[in-house]
């Protein structure tokens, strides 16, 4: 699906096309004006398929753009975009229960320019394809290590914002951390250097008896959508949920830690490691995590009734 935008801003009726390369001019795209998106369609036993909070997403996009100095698609241009896509690569979205579409909206400059400012042309994409779960095989608990060299976003800057700029700069880290044996990197924030952040593509909680700790959004995390829906389901299911500072000694001290996001759900962490210690945790059938995993995969499968409004069903 693609869509432009002209210099006044305003974006035009979109259309959809065969998935091919597409043309950019050569001095298009070097100040990095580009921001994505992440969404998942899921099959219904019944065959129907179904879309997570897809307004959250194009929300989200808007916010990001309005930092990056770019126009962007309206709520129902970003949905609707959205469904299209679905629902033109229905014949691709994996059965229930064995993965999903995986979604990408894209919101980039492509018009060309030479000296620092906005781009004078925006295209905004949505591209799918098919991804398998996350975890193949059961549910592995995720190994992490807490990353004390880079940072992955500063006070002030656009951490909070899915910019594609904050991607390339933790790619040394994941992988120097993957190479040692570690499923993801924990990021710290960058001034103090103990306060937890997040990991390299999702949230973190952190879960000591019944209170369940989540770092706040102060600009320097992505305000995770799988987030904000499992702290709701946290608030029903009785727990204590608080966003907060949370210090990495918290961390090292707590009884479960998991993460959040649209590519691994809510995924148990099954160690920490942090300078020299390396801690395990709680990640049975028992654990808070599990619990709101099955409630948050269930509404996003149609497993369990949607009585929150979150999925939408689009044939
Ligand atoms: N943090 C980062 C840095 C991410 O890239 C993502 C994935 N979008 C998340 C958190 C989780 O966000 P969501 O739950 O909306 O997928």
């Amino acid at each position: 699906y693609v869509m432009k935008c002209s210099k006044d801003g305003e974006f035009t009726k979109g259309e959809l096309n065969r998935f091919d390369n597409i043309q950019l001019s050569p001095s298009a795209g070097v100040y990095s004006q580009a921001i994505y998106e992440g969404t998942k369609a899921y099959r219904k036993e019944n065959g129907k398929l179904l879309l997570f909070r897809p307004d959250h997403n194009a929300v989200r996009m808007q916010l990001g753009a309005e930092r990056m100095l770019m126009p962007s698609p309206s709520v129902d241009q970003f949905v609707d975009a959205v469904k299209q896509t679905a629902f033109a690569n229905k014949r691709w979205v994996p059965p229930s229960g064995k993965g999903s579409l995986y979604i990408r909206p894209l919101l980039m400059g492509s018009g060309p320019i030479l000296g620092l400012g906005p781009a004078p042309e925006y295209t905004f994409i949505v591209y799918a394809s098919p991804v398998g779960n996350y975890f193949k095989e059961g549910i592995a608990a995720l190994n992490l290590y807490v990353e004390e060299e880079y940072v992955r976003a500063a006070p002030g800057g656009a951490g909070g914002v899915k910019s594609i700029t904050n991607y390339a700069p933790v790619l040394k880290a994941l992988s120097r951390a993957k190479s040692r044996g570690f499923s993801d990197v924990l990021y710290l924030d960058s001034v103090k250097k103990k306060y937890l952040e997040e990991a390299s593509s999702c949230n973190v909680f952190v879960v000591k008896g019944r209170t369940i700790s989540t770092p706040a959004t102060n600009g320097t995390i992505l305000e995770g959508i799988t987030r904000k829906s499992v702290m709701e389901i946290a608030s029903d299911q009785g727990y204590e949920v608080v966003e907060k500072a949370v210090h990495v000694d918290e961390v090292m001290d707590a009884d479960e830690v998991f993460c959040t996001g649209t590519a691994v759900g809510v995924a148990p962490v099954g160690t920490i490691t942090y300078q020299d210690k390396r801690v395990e945790y709680e990640t049975g059938d028992e654990s808070a995590c599990q619990k709101l995993r099955s409630v948050l995969v269930g509404i996003q499968t149609g497993l369990i009734e949607d009585n929150k409004g979150w999925v939408t069903c689009i044939n």
